[in-house]
């Protein structure tokens, strides 16, 4: 007979940042869609989610792909949590996402988010960096190729094909500032779509790691001082303005954006104010400011999209550790209301 392994995925309690879970649960035929995987449920006290007393919540498929580790026939399912009353669980942050989505349709938003991250040794320190002290200063390491630059990449090509193999539209990886951090690029896609794919993309690498005897921090500042922090950041467009002339609908959004910060900032990641200090390819986080091109501004509009007067936008300031359902919710809301 058939035995299929589900893995049930979803978000955690635990605040301010929300943590992967996962467990396996054992089917008996294969999957074709969503309405063959069985809803499941958990110990929420174990996850805070719960109090000790009360502690069963409901995991609610939402998106499965093909389990690129286990193999044919098994899958990964990223859940939603809700209570045992049937009501979505306070943690449930794609639950809003989704009424967000659906209310603002129309707007047809986009979503590229390039997810920076670092890998960590067991002694604490990010791969390339020595057992004492500190390797050579910034600069060689960005897309760099060579043993003196480039730590981890073997992870990170195994993180590479097995996003491609469970089907998730990962649009690039190379090496980031700092050495041991990477990034890879999800997108573009709709906002649930986004979200979803980022998150089972992040349990991917997590997973992975494991293997390798290394873990993955998506920390925004994961160390104090000259190096470049982590971040998430989330290029955005809507039908208006990819449209012939959208330059100015992504004039009117940046405007909307600078009297929003501080609703943005408090959905971009907990401590990302140590990463937001106007160096290092940032704004700090206490400003807003856009720009063409501007790789120190809140919000970059590529150049292609100057030349073009029509594309996207980027919005530098998510951090790395950021929730995309809640992000790609206030972007929606806050160009939408505009409009
Ligand atoms: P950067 O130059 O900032 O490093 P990347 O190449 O890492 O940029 O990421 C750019 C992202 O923008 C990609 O994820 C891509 O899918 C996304 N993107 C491209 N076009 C659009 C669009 N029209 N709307 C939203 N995102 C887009
Ligand atoms: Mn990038
Ligand atoms: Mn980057
Ligand atoms: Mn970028």
């Amino acid at each position: 007979m058939t035995k299929v392994k589900a893995e049930y995925i979803w978000l955690d309690g635990q605040k301010p940042t929300a943590q992967l879970r996962s467990k396996t649960k054992i089917l008996d035929k294969e999957v074709w869609s969503l309405s063959d995987i069985p809803d499941w449920g958990f110990d929420g006290s174990s996850t805070m989610q719960a109090e000790g007393s009360f502690s069963d919540c409901q995991l609610k498929p939402v998106f499965f792909v093909p389990d690129p580790i286990r193999g044919n026939p098994h899958i990964l399912v990223m859940c939603e949590v809700y209570n045992s009353d049937g009501t979505a669980h306070a943690s449930n942050t794609r639950a809003r996402l989704r009424e967000v989505s659906e209310k603002y349709k129309d707007e047809q938003a986009w979503f590229g988010i390039e997810q920076e991250y670092t890998l960590f040794k067991a002694n604490g320190k990010p791969l390339g960096f020595p057992e004492s002290g500190f390797p050579g200063p910034q600069g060689p390491y960005y897309c760099g190729v060579g043993a003196d630059n480039i730590f981890g990449r073997a992870l990170v090509e195994a993180h590479l094909e097995a996003s491609i193999k469970a089907g998730l539209l990962i649009s690039g990886i190379n090496a980031e500032v700092m050495p041991g951090q990477w990034e890879f690029q999800v997108g573009p896609l709709e906002g649930l779509a986004v979200a979803d794919q980022l998150w089972v993309g992040r349990w991917l690498l997590h997973r992975l790691a494991e293997d390798y005897g290394i873990s993955v921090s998506i920390y925004p500042k994961p160390v104090l001082g000259d190096w470049n922090g982590a971040g998430a950041h989330v290029n955005f467009s809507t039908r208006s303005m990819r449209a012939d002339g959208g330059l100015m609908a992504i004039e009117a959004a940046c405007a909307r954006f600078s009297q929003n910060h501080a609703e943005h900032i408090a959905v971009y990641g907990a401590d990302n104010d140590k990463r937001l200090t106007g160096k290092h390819e940032t704004a700090h986080i206490s400003q807003f400011r856009f720009g063409i091109s501007d790789r120190g501004a809140s919000i970059r509009i590529p150049m292609a999209t100057a030349h073009k007067k029509s594309g996207y936008l980027e919005d530098r300031r998510p951090a790395a550790n950021m929730d995309p359902y809640q992000v790609c919710a206030r972007l929606i809301e806050t160009i939408a209301v505009a409009n």
